[in-house]
């Protein structure tokens, strides 16, 4: 999978505060963002705590509360169109067009049982799937 022109992408308000856009059509598979910020362990992640900790591996979790990160943007869906790849010998979180995304679209991923049960269970999932449910 090529990351050679990483499609035109914008933080906007979404149902869930903020959210990140696609400006431009993305083709299923393509690459869109980087998932960046700094390399901790999980000791330390446990400590620090935050929205933001993106687990890489066993050891390793990436905070990405970094303002230049604007992948954490990318709102939680239980029908997401995009999908996150982790490379744990590069130490890259990546995110992958999961289905042909159109420009305007809100990019979205799952983010995993664990996170959904401690962190948008609570409060109620407002992604696109559930709230159509009601
Ligand atoms: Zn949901």
């Amino acid at each position: 999978m090529s990351k050679k022109k990483p499609p035109s992408v914008k933080v906007k308000k979404s149902s869930a505060g903020l959210g990140l856009y696609a400006m431009e059509d993305i083709k299923k598979e393509a690459f869109i963002i980087e998932y960046i910020g700094e390399k901790i362990t999980t000791d330390e992640s446990d400590r620090r705590g935050g929205k933001y900790l993106f687990t890489l591996s066993k050891d390793y979790v990436i905070d990405g509360k970094g303002r230049t990160n604007i992948a954490r943007y990318i709102n939680h869906s239980c029908r997401p169109n995009s999908e996150v790849e982790i490379d744990e010998d590069k130490w890259t979180i990546s995110v992958y067009a999961k289905k042909n995304i159109k420009a305007g679209d809100e990019l979205t991923y799952d983010y995993g049982k664990e996170y959904w049960n401690e962190h948008i269970k609570p409060y109620g999932c407002k992604c696109a799937k559930c709230t159509e449910k009601k």
